[in-house]
């Protein structure tokens, strides 16, 4: 529920980096009509007079913090405008949607026996039907079935064995399931893009190709795949095709339907939101046991996290699942850190590079198969925004100079044929692969469909109304002014000198935000849900 919110604003620079309540104060107006804050349920305790202008944060994982059943929830601040504090509360970490998980709970909140006891069961009740261990010997009688008796069910998204057709009848389903199709679950699943939740976007062949050669030539031998099913699916299929592929790589993901398909040893249950194995230590010491680079093998990581996600928890776990590798062998790790790819939008670069200094981010245009804007350009369609951030040497990461990349010797890194070299910023500038020109009055290359406005007094699109918008005051939320003249800022700043500085940083800030905002809103509302043709035999 209260993701649709988060999603929108929190990843906002200004609001989602602070570690602790630095609430920026969101435009009530602003809020999308389908953000359900306050929509019913505990939410309601609220009250009537629910305030228009409320700030989310995110303040992260918390000891003792209660669970759902994606496993601990994460703990939240709302701040409405005027109060200093905010009230705090625990929601579902992994789900964005309340109609995925409803998971809510003020921190303040007594919790009686009676509702802990029916929440433990509810929690009981909506873990997965079969369990991994049972999913295993099923996949293991349904490879000794003739091909006319293997059926998947399309409804159900379940291999089904010969007592189970019934039960199924009136689903639809697929038959005669070949070896090479268990072999491509993520061909064989419907991807689960349209639910906030999973938000699966499969890679095209050519970016798992290129990201696996990637990672092949650069010397790694173990793959921990983190949301990266396809890239996990194509490892485990060239090893068991290829003799002399000794690529291993282990999933962890939070779709369970996986597990149908994998043993233990190669799919974990897993929420990179809150670092939680759904299958206990016996899961975790299954990763703790892959991350050891036992006979020289080298260890890299890999995720994709759905975009929508919030930075900080992702990173949070990140650091966990590092701690993790560096704890297997003492001596050798301590002052390195577990070679990473994080595949995500070139506009969370400042997010990232604010949890992980040692990041940089790649050029290379990430595709994905199932989704309409995030293909490869040339066609004329958009060039995909998603990008490879990693913490190894940049010069390392070689890119297809077949598709136009190149090696700039000065910034010791590959771009791509779009990105200039700025002789004032002495780098190659572009984010989107455009050529980005510079602004001497900004002091830094910009989007080359900007100008500089010098009411705004920085770059911006050339349609742009100064310093307003339709949609109210961007800090308090009220229409009539501008940020310039709210009342909410001018009141510390004229009250008391010592304020000055706060008040600057906060409109800075609400200015990044608007421009983060525009990002968002392109990357949100212009994600077209393109419906998974269903393959019928
Ligand atoms: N491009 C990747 C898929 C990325 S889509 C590929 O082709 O392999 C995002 C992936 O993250 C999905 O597999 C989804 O199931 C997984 N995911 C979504 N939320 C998650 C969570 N909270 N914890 C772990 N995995 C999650
Ligand atoms: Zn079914
Ligand atoms: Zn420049
Ligand atoms: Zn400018
Ligand atoms: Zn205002």
């Amino acid at each position: 529920m209260l993701y649709n919110l988060l999603r929108l604003f929190l990843c906002e620079p200004f609001i989602e980096s602070a570690a602790l309540v630095s609430p920026g104060p969101l435009g009530g107006a602003a809020r999308p009509r389908g953000a359900r804050w306050g929509g019913g349920g505990a939410m309601a305790a609220a009250g009537p007079e629910r305030p228009r202008s409320a700030a989310l944060a995110l303040l992260g994982p918390a000891p003792g913090a209660p669970s759902c059943p994606h496993g601990p929830a994460l703990l939240f601040v709302k701040t409405n405008q005027g109060e200093e504090e905010g009230r705090r509360f625990y929601a579902c970490s992994a789900c964005r949607d309340r109609k995925d998980c409803n998971f809510f709970q003020w921190e303040d909140e007594k919790v009686s026996e009676t509702r802990l006891a029916a929440r433990e069961e509810y929690n009981r009740n909506h873990q997965p039907f079969f369990t991994h261990r049972q999913n295993v010997d099923r996949y293991k009688n349904f490879v000794l079935l003739p091909l006319s008796k293997r059926r998947f069910c399309q409804e159900c998204q379940q291999l089904l064995l010969p007592a189970e057709w019934e039960k199924h009848s009136d689903h639809q389903f697929l038959c005669d399931i070949t070896n090479a199709q268990l072999k491509s679950p993520s061909q064989l699943l419907y991807p689960l893009e349209n639910k906030k939740t999973n938000a699966q976007y499969l890679f095209a062949d050519r970016s798992c190709q290129f990201l696996l050669n990637l990672l092949i030539d650069l010397g790694f031998r173990r793959v921990l795949s983190v949301g990266t099913p396809r890239l996990h699916e194509m490892i485990q299929s060239k090893a068991s095709q290829e003799e002399e592929f000794n690529v291993r790589s282990l999933l962890l993901d939070i779709d369970f339907r996986y597990s149908q398909f994998y043993t233990e040893d190669e799919f974990c249950h897993y929420n990179m939101f809150n670092h939680h194995f759904f299958g206990g230590e016996a899961a975790r010491e299954i990763c703790r046991k892959f991350l050891c680079e036992g006979n020289g093998e080298r260890v890299i990581m890999v995720t994709d996290p759905p975009f929508g996600g919030l930075v900080e928890a992702l990173a949070s776990s990140f650091k966990k699942l590092m701690a993790m590798w560096r704890e297997t062998e003492k001596e050798d790790h301590d002052n390195r850190e577990m070679p990473m790819f994080w595949i995500f939008p070139y506009f969370f670069e400042s997010r990232i590079l604010d949890f992980f200094p040692s990041f940089s981010m790649m050029d290379y245009q990430v595709d994905y198969d199932n989704h309409a804007l995030y293909k490869h350009g040339k066609t004329g369609r958009r060039q995909s925004p998603v990008r490879i951030f990693t913490n190894l040497t940049p010069s390392m990461i070689v890119l297809p100079e077949e598709e136009g990349y190149r090696f700039c010797t000065v910034c010791q890194r590959y771009v791509s044929s779009g990105n200039q070299h700025c002789e004032i910023c002495n780098s190659c500038t572009s984010k989107d692969g455009r050529p980005w020109k510079h602004c001497v009055l900004c002091k830094k290359c910009v989007k080359p469909s900007w100008f500089h406005c010098n009411n705004c007094n920085c770059c911006t699109l050339p349609k742009h109304s100064c310093e307003k918008t339709d949609i109210g005051c961007f800090v308090c939320g009220k229409a009539g002014h501008k940020r310039s003249a709210c009342p909410s800022l001018s009141r510390p700043r004229t009250a008391c000198q010592p304020d000055k500085k706060k008040g600057q940083k906060t409109r800075k800030r609400v200015k990044m935000g608007i421009c983060k905002r525009l990002a968002m809103k392109y990357a949100i509302f212009s994600k077209r849900k393109v419906k998974n043709k269903k393959k019928m035999t």
